[in-house]
C-alpha cells in the first residue's frame, strides 16, 4: 500500500519529535512493505521566515493533496510580535480551514504506567480516565471577524462568535457516533445560560438525540465541566463542544493524564484526509535540546494510520509498543518520576523514539 503524507515540522520542539514519528512510520512500513512517502511543508515561523506569510497557497495545496498530515507544532517568541494576520498560529487555522476538518478529537487516558505523573489524588486517578473530547474545529469565535476600534476616546475589542445550525449537526453527529463506538455517553457541553449559540448548540444536540437512541445524551455548562474534569474525570466517555470551551477542556485533561508530551490528536472533515498532531506547542522553552518528548506525535501517527489509511492492526502495535517501553521504565524528563518499585530510566527525545522503533522491530 502506497500513502503519500504532508509533513510539518513547524518549529521549536516540532522537527525533533516529527522526525521520531517518522522512524516509527518507516518502522512499520518496512514490517509491512508499504510505502509512506513524506512530502515537506513549510507552515508557522519557517513559512514566514521564508516566504513572508505562515502557510503560502501552494504548502495548502500540498496538504490538502495527500493522503493526510503529520504536524509537529508551530509558533515561537520570535514570531510574536509579528500582527495577527502574520503569526504563525494563522497557519494553522488556515490549514484546519483548508483541510475542511471540522472534528478535533482528543483522547484522555491516563497510562497506567503514569499514573503517579497525574496531578489528582490517587482515589480519583484510580477510578480511572479514558475519554475523549469531540471539539468544533472551524467556526465559532476563532474564526469569527476580530476588530478593535477606538471608543469614546480608548480601545474597544470584539470578537464575534457564530455557529450556524449545520455546523453544529456535523460535529454533533460525529459526538454522538464516537459515543457509539464507546460506552454510548455523550456530553454535550456549552453555557447556554448565557449564550445565544449555546442556546442553538443545545437545542440542535438533543434533536439529533432522537436519531440516536443507543446513546445517553447529557447537557453541562462549560464552567461545571471544567470542576468536574478535576473531580471525577471518570464520569466522561464522549464529550462533544464548540471550539473554544474545547481549546481550553482539552489542555485541561490532558493535564489530568500526566503530561501534554504524551496526547496525541486527530482532526477530520468528510474525507478520509486528516490531520494529526500532538496536542502541544512548539514548547520553545526545550527546544534543540533533544529533550522533548516525542510520544504524543508517534501516538498521533497511529491515530493516522487507523483514522486515515484503515491499518488498525499496525496502529494498536505503535500503542503497544509505546506501552512496552513504559513497562520497561524508560521516560523523557516531563513524565519523570519516582516509583517505588520499578528504577525509572531518563531518555532524550531521539532515543525515546529510537526504543519504540526498536520494540516494533523486535515483535
Ligand atoms: P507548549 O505546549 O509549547 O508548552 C507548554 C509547556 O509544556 C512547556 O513547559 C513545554 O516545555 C512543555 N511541553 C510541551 N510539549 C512538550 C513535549 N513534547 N515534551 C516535553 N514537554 C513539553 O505551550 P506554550 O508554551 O503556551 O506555547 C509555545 C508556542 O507554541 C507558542 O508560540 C504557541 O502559540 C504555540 N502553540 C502551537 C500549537 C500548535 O502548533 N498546534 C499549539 C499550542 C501552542
Amino acid at each position: 500500500m502506497d500513502k503519500k503524507i504532508a509533513v510539518i515540522r513547524g518549529d521549536g520542539i516540532g522537527p525533533e519529535i516529527v522526525n521520531q514519528a517518522i522512524n516509527v512510520l518507516n518502522a512499520i512500513a518496512k514490517k509491512y512493505n508499504y510505502t509512506f512517502t513524506y512530502d515537506d511543508v513549510d507552515m508557522g515561523g519557517v513559512a514566514i521566515d521564508k516566504y513572508g506569510e505562515p502557510l503560502p497557497q501552494k504548502m495548502l495545496d500540498k496538504c490538502i493533496k495527500s493522503d493526510s498530515v503529520l504536524l509537529g507544532a508551530v509558533g515561537g517568541p520570535k514570531w510574536n510580535s509579528m500582527p495577527g494576520e502574520l503569526r504563525p498560529e494563522k497557519g494553522l487555522l488556515k490549514l484546519r480551514a483548508g483541510m475542511k476538518v471540522y472534528s478535533n478529537n482528543r483522547p484522555a487516558k491516563i497510562w497506567p504506567q503514569l499514573a503517579q505523573s497525574s496531578p489528582l489524588k490517587a482515589d480519583i486517578v484510580n477510578k480511572g480516565i479514558d475519554f475523549i473530547i469531540v471539539r468544533e474545529l472551524i467556526g465559532g469565535i476563532y474564526f469569527g471577524t476580530h476588530t478593535t476600534i477606538d471608543e469614546n476616546n480608548e480601545k474597544v475589542a470584539i470578537d464575534e462568535l457564530k455557529y450556524a445550525e449545520h455546523e453544529i449537526e456535523r460535529i454533533g453527529r460525529i459526538g454522538f457516533e464516537t459515543a457509539q463506538k464507546r460506552n454510548h455517553k455523550l456530553c454535550s457541553v456549552e453555557k447556554s445560560n448565557v449564550l445565544d449559540s449555546s442556546r442553538l448548540w443545545k437545542s440542535v444536540m438533543h434533536r439529533l438525540s432522537e436519531e440516536y437512541k443507543d446513546v445517553e445524551l447529557t447537557d453541562m455548562l462549560v464552567d461545571n465541566c471544567a470542576m468536574q474534569i478535576v473531580k471525577d474525570p471518570s464520569q466522561f466517555d464522549v464529550i462533544v463542544t464548540e471550539n473554544m470551551f474545547g481549546d481550553i477542556l482539552s489542555d485541561e485533561a490532558s493535564m489530568i493524564t500526566g503530561s501534554i508530551g504524551m496526547i496525541p490528536s486527530s482532526s477530520l472533515g468528510d474525507s478520509s484526509c486528516g490531520l494529526y498532531e500532538p496536542i502541544h506547542g512548539s514548547a520553545p522553552d526545550i527546544a534543540g535540546k533533544d529533550i522533548a518528548n516525542p510520544i504524543g506525535t508517534i501516538l498521533s501517527a497511529a491515530m493516522m494510520l487507523k483514522y486515515s489509511f484503515n491499518m488498525s492492526k499496525e496502529s494498536d502495535e505503535i500503542e503497544k509498543a509505546v506501552s512496552n517501553v513504559l513497562d520497561k521504565g524508560y521516560r523523557c524528563k516531563d513524565i519523570m518520576s519516582h516509583d517505588d518499585n520499578q528504577e525509572l530510566k531518563l531518555v532524550g527525545c531521539s532515543e525515546m523514539g529510537k526504543l519504540i522503533v526498536d520494540e516494533i522491530i523486535s515483535k
